[in-house]
Order: structure tokens, then C-alpha cells, then sequence
């Protein structure tokens, strides 16, 4: 038994008062009384308490606390413990308190206890508190610890309620939270509205189990542009520009709703590092298609105020010199008729010569009077079903003649082309590429070379990207020219230096034009070798195929003409020269067969096959042709013409891969009916 509870048990039997004091003394708890006056002062304090101090006698607690309860209490903590017991005291009906303090030890040591207290009056002594107290350091680290893990969530849950307040302010259509280091999804996609969704969100698992980087790959798939969004949403790229401090990034794109209907959308993504070096995002998405329809109605009407400004300054002094020369030519040219009044022939030639200058002079005002519009904001777009087939006629025979005249070998490709029923302003469109194609044929030599490269590539939610690339062999741009070309009345040299006329604005209508369908233009050059112009639209493709075809032109339309017998040839090369096509003629079937394979892929338009030739007659010919191993060049359209009009002639023809059968001798009209009948047909089918 222990010693001192035997003692304790002896005390008992002499005297109570001295039993309770050594039970006291001896308990396994702390125990103290203290005066409850301004001092203080420590009454009694038994050895559990001392302990809890780290003092082994009176002496040394006294040395330590000053021998008062203030003394005990850490200094950081006095206010507040004896505030909250004279409260608590006050409003106990027992008289007791519960405080949690700091104390500090003998050997300087902090340690956390707890106090349980209670306020008594005795008769002899006074006011006093005793008190109950007990080394709680462990269970306060502990709690310390929860409550630091519960504050750091907090601060979290916090941090992100303010990033969805953001998000929320910002209006967004929805928003994710992504653990950019990890790749993973923090709050899957959050919808803050209830719109039309956006086609790429709605088959989506995106759980924590969702890779980031995967989503974007899947998700690029309903964009108009995939590269670009992946380009944006690139995770080490964020990452990056977070490790940069260049912690706000931005794009915009077009996007479909599930109506179809044609989006603006601005992606946000807020970056932000945590303590622990993880890069995190939050990515907003809104709908800005009406703020940008706003913004274009501003950007309008300073645009109008703006123009004329360009009308009046620019106008006067640039195009003065360009006005003058034409201006002075006609006034010349009279002064001469006036000089030959009776010389026929010259009055033919000058007036020839002042309509052309005239015709100058329309144009350059033309060009103008369509900038000033432009730039007033006043041009509207007029959409409209259209077959790219019949915009790319069209604009081939406006070319042509300039084109012809200077002997450029002109080709368009439309094989990358997969749809071709889209919507768009035909007449802007075919005023955009001429401008173009007119340069590369202006700023050429004679016998160069002019491509119009058409390309689809990509193609989702019902739109197309589509380039227009015009290509020439020409005299090149200087890249200190470059940066000023899409100015208006920004020319590189004047007429009068290069001999080639022209206002400086046809590349401005050019630009305006494609700022206006929504695209791009970008120019490339190298002085001497050649200019490239690229505009990139994105086009709404029609889901049903309207026809092609509806106004097929025949005039410039280059064949291939095959046939034997030269005076046959003469007279044929004569009647659709006369037509306005480009005839080139060979004298066999080999010789036809060769000419494709050796030009380019889409330069002859038809070839016209005579049946009966030497060495390769024109069935053998024209099969031949179709297994080249160019599709394009394979699939040019064949017309025969034959002495024959047997029903087994013509089934000769079909079988042999021909498109259609013209009879001997040539009827014209029967002939151009055939002919646009044949690439009326190929439009539909391309
Ligand atoms: P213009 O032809 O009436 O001068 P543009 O605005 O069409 O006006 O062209 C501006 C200038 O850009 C031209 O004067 C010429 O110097 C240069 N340029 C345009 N297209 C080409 C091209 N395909 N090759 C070389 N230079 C070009």
C-alpha cells in the first residue's frame, strides 16, 4: 500500500481538517487557492501543482510566479483568462469558471492548462478562488493541429468561393477548376446559368477521374477550331505563363450551340500556384456574342467618324497623282483627236486610248468610294446559299482576260475542297479574290505563273475553315513594304516608276472585305520569287448540297483539243477561239494523253477527243487518261467528237470513261450546250 495514503488513512482517524489537508496536498491533481483581490496572492498550493509549474518547493514557485496567480498566467494570456472568469463568475450561479491558459516553467518550457475555478467568501480569510488545474499541453497541441488543418480548409473553401463569386460576376456560362500540375479536374464543370449548352460538354465525364489534357483532346473535337483551343488549353503552356507571373489568360473563339446558331465565347483561365508549388486554373467560359455585336456597333460609329477623315485627307492628297495621270491622258488624247479631226484611223486609236484611261479613272474612284464605305461601317453582309463552284467560275472568267493577256498560266485547286455548299456574300467574296488574283497577274511578268489554291480543313458543328491561297511567280513584296500593304493608297512604287497602274486600295478593300466576312488575311512575299496571299473564313456549310452549275461559264475555259487531220483542227481551234476559250491542239491520242499528264492538275478544263487517230485512238486515249495516277488530272472531262453517231459509238465513249459524245462537223451551239452540260454536271459531283 502506498506509504502516503497509509499516513492519509491515520490522519483520518486523529483529525479530519488535517486528513482533507494532506489529501489535498498529496492528490494526484493540481490544486491552488488564491485571494480574490488586486494582489492575488497564492494562498495554498499543493504539489500536483507545483509539478505542473516544474518547481519542487514554495520557494521555487515563488521565485518563478512572484507567489500570485497573475504570475502564473502567461503575460500574453492574462487579460483574456481573467476577463473571462470575472464574466463567467458573475454570471454563474455556482460561483465557477473554466479558463485555458499558458504557463510557464520552471526550466522556461510553455505549457497549455486548464483551470476550473470557483469563487468562495471565508469567514477568516476573505475572498478567495480555488482552484482545479491540470497540464493540458497535449490534448491543446492536438486540438491546435485540427483547428490549423480546419482553418487551412477553410482558407480554401474560401479562396474558392471567392473564385466562384468571380466567375459567377464574371457571368460566366460555365467554369472548372483544374489541378494544372496533376492534370486532374478540382470541381468538375459548373454551369452558373441555365443556356444552351455547348456540344462538347454534354457527353463529358468530368469526375475527379478525368484526366484534364484528355478532356481538351475530346472536347476540341465540337470546336470550329480544334488546333487553336488545344493550342490555349495546353497544360504545360498555362503552367508556364503561371511560372511567369502572367497569371490571367484569355481567347476567343467561335463556337455552335446546339441550335446551330453561330457563338462568340471567351475562355478566361485565372492561374495560381499554391504553397506547395502546384499550379492550379481556374477556366471560365462566357458568351460575349452580344457584347462583340456591341462593340462592332461602337467600333462603327467611330468608324464612321473616322472615315470621313480618310475621305478627305487621304483621298486629296494620295490619289491626286493617280487621278492626274489618266485625267491628263484623256485631256491629251483630245488635244490630239482635236490635231487629227480628219485622220480617222488616230481618232479610233485616241478615243480607244481615252476610254481606257477613263476606265482607269472609274476604277480608282470605284475602289475609293468602296473603302469610304467600308470604313463608315456601312457595308453590311448579304449572305446567302452559294456553291463554291460557281464562285470560283465566276471568278476565273472576270481573270481570264487579264490573265490571257499577259500569258500566265492561271490553275485553280478546289481538290481539298469537300463541301461545297456554304453560306457567304458571293459578290464580296468573288470582289475579294478578284482584287487578288488581279494583283498576282498585275504584278507578274509576261508567261508567269498564278495559283488559287481553295482548302477545307476543318470541318465540325456545321462550319467550315476554309483558305483561299493566291499564289504568284511574281516580282515580290519588300518586307519594309510589307508592314504598310494593306493600308489604303500604300503603294510600293508609283505608276509612273513601275509602269503599272493603280490607286493603292485594292489590298485595303481586300482587307476590309475579309474583316468583314470575319477572317483573316495574311501576305507573304520574297522579292523576285513571289507573293503569297492567304485569307482563312470560316464558313457555314449547308447540310443539304444545293447544285452547282447554274451559271457555268464557258468564256476562258482552256482544251485540250485531240485531232488528226490539221485542217479539221484549224477549223475547230478557229470556232471556239471565236467562242472565247483557250485551245491548245495535239495530233494523236499519245500526244493527248501526254499533254495531261505533263500540266498541271485542273489547267485544261475539257479536252475534246477525235475517235479516230493513229498510233492511240481516242478511246485507248482517254482511258489512259483516267488511270493516271494524279486524281485530278485523271479526272479531267473528255468530250468526243466523232464521225460516228452510232448508238454503239457513243456506248464506246461511255465505257471508255468519256463524259458525253459530239457528232461531226461541229455544231456550235450543240457543241457549248455539250460542253456545259459535261461541267455543269462535274461541279455537282466535285
Ligand atoms: P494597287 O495595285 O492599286 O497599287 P493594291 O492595294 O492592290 O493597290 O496593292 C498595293 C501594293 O501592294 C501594290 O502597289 C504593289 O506594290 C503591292 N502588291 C500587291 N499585290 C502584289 C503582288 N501579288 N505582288 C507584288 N506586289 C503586290
Amino acid at each position: 500500500m502506498h506509504d502516503s495514503f497509509k499516513d492519509l488513512l491515520k490522519i483520518s482517524a486523529e483529525s479530519s481538517d488535517d486528513f482533507f489537508r494532506r489529501l489535498v496536498e498529496e492528490m494526484p491533481g493540481g490544486f491552488f487557492i488564491y485571494r480574490a483581490d488586486g494582489k492575488e496572492e497564492v494562498l495554498r498550493i499543493n504539489k500536483a501543482a507545483l509539478r505542473i509549474f516544474g518547481c519542487e518547493n514554495m520557494e521555487e514557485f515563488k521565485r518563478l510566479t512572484g507567489g500570485t496567480f497573475r504570475g502564473m498566467v502567461h503575460p500574453d494570456d492574462l487579460e483574456r483568462v481573467e476577463n473571462s472568469i470575472s464574466y463567467q463568475i458573475a454570471n454563474s450561479v455556482n460561483n465557477l469558471d473554466y479558463v485555458e491558459y499558458r504557463i510557464r516553467q520552471a526550466d522556461g518550457s510553455t505549457r497549455w492548462v486548464t483551470d476550473y475555478g470557483r469563487f468562495a467568501h471565508l469567514e477568516n480569510v476573505g475572498d478567495i478562488y480555488y482552484v482545479f488545474i491540470s497540464d493540458d499541453t497535449e490534448r491543446m497541441k492536438k486540438r491546435m493541429s485540427d483547428l490549423e488543418t480546419i482553418n487551412s480548409e477553410l482558407v480554401k473553401i474560401s479562396a474558392r468561393e471567392s473564385q466562384y463569386r468571380k466567375a459567377i460576376l464574371y457571368d460566366a456560362i460555365f467554369f472548372f477548376e483544374i489541378d494544372l500540375t496533376r492534370d486532374r479536374f478540382i470541381t468538375a464543370i459548373t454551369h452558373t446559368e441555365d443556356v444552351h449548352t455547348f456540344d462538347m460538354f454534354d457527353s463529358v465525364n468530368t469526375g475527379e477521374e478525368t484526366k484534364f489534357s484528355d478532356f481538351i483532346d475530346f472536347s476540341a473535337k465540337g470546336q470550329i477550331d480544334p488546333d487553336e483551343y488545344i493550342r490555349f488549353f495546353d497544360r504545360e503552356r498555362l503552367i508556364r505563363f503561371c511560372e511567369e507571373g502572367q497569371l490571367e489568360q484569355s481567347y476567343e473563339c467561335q463556337a455552335s450551340d446546339n441550335l446551330g446558331r453561330r457563338r462568340l465565347l471567351q475562355y478566361v483561365a485565372l492561374l495560381g500556384k499554391s504553397a506547395d508549388g502546384k499550379v492550379s486554373a481556374l477556366i471560365m467560359a462566357k458568351d460575349i456574342t452580344s457584347q462583340d455585336e456591341k462593340q462592332k456597333l461602337l467600333q462603327m460609329s467611330l468608324r464612321q467618324a473616322q472615315a470621313a477623315n480618310i475621305a478627305k485627307t487621304t483621298f486629296l492628297s494620295n490619289m491626286s497623282h493617280d487621278v492626274k495621270t489618266p485625267l491628263n491622258a484623256i485631256l491629251g488624247f483630245a488635244d490630239l483627236i482635236k490635231l487629227h479631226i480628219d485622220d480617222s484611223a488616230a481618232i479610233e486609236e485616241y478615243t480607244d486610248k481615252i476610254k481606257i484611261s477613263g476606265k482607269q479613272l472609274l476604277n480608282i474612284l470605284n475602289e475609293a468610294l468602296e473603302v469610304t464605305r467600308m470604313e463608315s461601317g456601312k457595308a453590311m453582309l448579304a449572305e446567302t446559299e452559294c456553291h463554291l463552284i460557281d464562285l470560283l467560275a465566276e471568278v476565273e472568267k472576270a481573270v481570264i482576260p487579264e490573265m490571257n493577256a499577259k500569258s500566265i498560266r492561271f490553275n485553280v485547286d478546289k481538290s481539298q475542297i469537300t463541301h461545297f455548299s456554304v453560306y457567304m456574300d458571293v459578290l464580296r467574296m468573288k470582289e475579294m479574290l478578284c482584287q487578288l488574283l488581279d494583283n498576282a497577274a498585275k504584278y507578274n511578268r509576261n508567261s508567269g505563273k498564278v495559283h488559287l489554291t481553295v482548302g477545307e480543313e476543318v470541318h465540325s458543328c456545321g462550319y467550315g475553315k476554309y483558305t483561299f491561297i493566291v499564289e504568284d511567280n511574281g516580282c515580290g513584296i519588300s518586307d519594309e513594304f510589307m508592314e504598310r500593304i494593306f493600308e489604303p493608297f500604300s503603294r510600293e512604287s508609283n505608276t509612273t516608276k513601275s509602269g503599272v497602274p493603280g490607286s493603292g486600295l485594292g489590298l485595303a478593300v481586300v482587307k476590309n472585305l475579309v474583316d468583314l466576312m470575319g477572317g483573316k488575311i495574311t501576305a507573304e512575299s520574297k522579292v523576285g520569287e513571289g507573293s503569297r496571299f492567304t485569307v482563312t473564313l470560316v464558313l457555314k456549310i449547308l447540310e443539304k448540297n444545293i447544285p452547282a452549275g447554274r451559271e457555268i461559264t464557258l468564256e476562258g475555259k482552256r482544251l485540250l483539243l485531240a485531232e488528226d487531220n490539221a485542217i479539221n483542227c484549224e477549223i475547230a481551234e478557229a470556232l471556239l477561239t471565236e467562242e472565247g476559250f483557250t485551245v491548245e491542239t495535239v495530233g494523236d491520242g499519245d500526244q493527248a494523253v501526254e499533254a495531261v499528264r505533263k500540266a498541271e492538275a485542273g489547267y485544261f478544263d475539257f479536252v475534246l477527243m477525235d475517235i479516230q487517230m493513229p498510233r492511240m485512238n481516242g478511246y485507248e486515249a482517254t482511258m489512259a487518261i483516267r488511270a493516271l495516277k494524279d486524281r485530278e488530272r485523271a479526272n479531267v472531262p473528255i468530250i468526243a467528237l466523232s464521225a460516228n453517231t452510232y448508238a454503239e459509238d457513243q456506248k464506246m465513249s461511255v465505257q471508255s470513261g468519256m463524259d458525253a459524245h459530239v457528232s461531226k462537223p461541229l455544231d456550235m451551239t450543240k457543241l457549248k450546250e455539250t460542253i456545259k452540260t459535261v461541267l455543269e454536271r462535274r461541279s455537282v459531283q466535285s
